[in-house]
C-alpha cells in the first residue's frame, strides 16, 4: 500500500528538526553557507540536503506573517521524473511504499533533462554526475518505522501513514484550519504523496510549492522516443 506524508504547515514552527534529522539518518555533511539576510539555512536544496525548510517572512493584510515549508521531494504518484529517465535501474518506484528511488545508475542520465523534468524543482546532480534527493526513508520504512524528518518534528505537522489515512486525515485538518484561514489549500492532493497543507497562496511559500511545468519547450525528442519504443528504448538506452 503506498504510503504518504501530512506537512501541515500552519503548525509548523520552523524549528528545523526535520532537516537535521534527514541529514543524521542519511549521514550527509553539513554545507558550508552564507549568509542571505534571512534565517533560511542552506539558501537551496543540494546533493547534501535532501529536505529545507524555506522561510518566507511577507505582510499579508497588513500583518506580518511568517511562512515556513519543509521542502522536499513529493514522491508523486506518476512521477515525471522516473517517466523522463524510462530506466528502472537508475529511477525506479518501490512497488510496496510507493517511494521514488534514485540509484547510482543516475550518473548515466541527463542530469539537467531529469531536473527540468520535476514540477517541484528537486533533484540535485553531485560532483560524480550521481543525482540525489530525498528517498522517503524507505529503508525505516521497510523495518517499520516512520520517516526520520516525520519522527523527530516536535509540533505534529508532520504526519505518515497509508496514502487512505493521509488523504482523510489532510481533509480533516483543512477544514479545521479553514475555520481561521479561509483560502487554506491542499497542495496537489491527487498527484503526490507529500501532502502540504497551507493557509496562504502558496507562491508566498516557495517558488514551486505547487506542480510547474519547467520542461521549457515540452519533452525532447529524446524523451518522446524513449516512451513510444518503450523497452526497446531502454535495451539500446537511448
Ligand atoms: Fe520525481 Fe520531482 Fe516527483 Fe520527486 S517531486 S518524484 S523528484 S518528479
Ligand atoms: Fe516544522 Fe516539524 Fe520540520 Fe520543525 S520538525 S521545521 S515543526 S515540520
Amino acid at each position: 500500500m503506498t504510503m504518504s506524508i501530512l506537512i501541515d504547515t500552519t503548525v509548523c514552527t520552523a524549528c528545523r528538526a526535520c532537516q537535521v534529522a534527514c541529514k543524521q539518518w542519511h549521514d550527509l555533511p553539513a554545507e558550508q553557507t552564507t549568509n542571505t539576510g534571512g534565517f533560511q539555512n542552506p539558501e537551496n536544496l543540494s546533493f547534501f540536503t535532501y529536505k529545507l525548510v524555506r522561510m518566507n517572512e511577507t505582510i499579508i493584510d497588513d500583518k506580518l506573517q511568517w511562512l515556513f515549508f519543509p521542502d522536499q521531494c513529493r514522491h508523486c504518484e506518476d512521477a515525471p521524473c522516473l517517466e523522463t529517465a524510462f530506466d528502472e535501474q537508475a529511477i525506479y518506484r518501490d512497488s510496496v511504499t510507493g517511494a521514488v528511488i534514485y540509484t547510482g545508475q543516475t550518473r548515466r542520465l541527463d542530469a539537467e533533462e531529469i531536473n527540468y523534468s520535476c514540477p517541484y524543482d528537486i533533484p540535485r546532480k553531485g560532483p560524480d554526475s550521481i543525482l540525489a534527493k530525498c528517498d522517503f526513508c524507505n529503508d525505516r520504512i521497510h523495518n517499520g518505522l516512520a520517516p526520520a524528518c516525520v519522527t523527530v518534528c516536535p509540533t505534529g505537522a508532520m504526519q505518515f501513514g497509508t496514502r487512505k489515512k493521509i488523504l482523510a486525515e489532510a481533509a480533516e485538518r483543512l477544514e479545521k484550519v479553514k475555520k481561521k484561514f479561509p483560502g487554506a489549500a491542499l497542495l496537489d492532493p491527487e498527484v503526490t504523496n507529500v501532502i502540504y497543507l497551507v493557509a496562504f497562496d502558496p507562491a508566498l511559500y516557495a517558488k514551486n510549492a505547487v506542480a510547474a511545468t519547467r520542461q521549457p519547450a515540452g519533452i525532447s525528442r529524446q524523451v518522446a522516443l524513449r516512451r513510444m519504443m518503450g523497452p526497446v528504448a531502454r535495451m539500446m538506452r537511448i
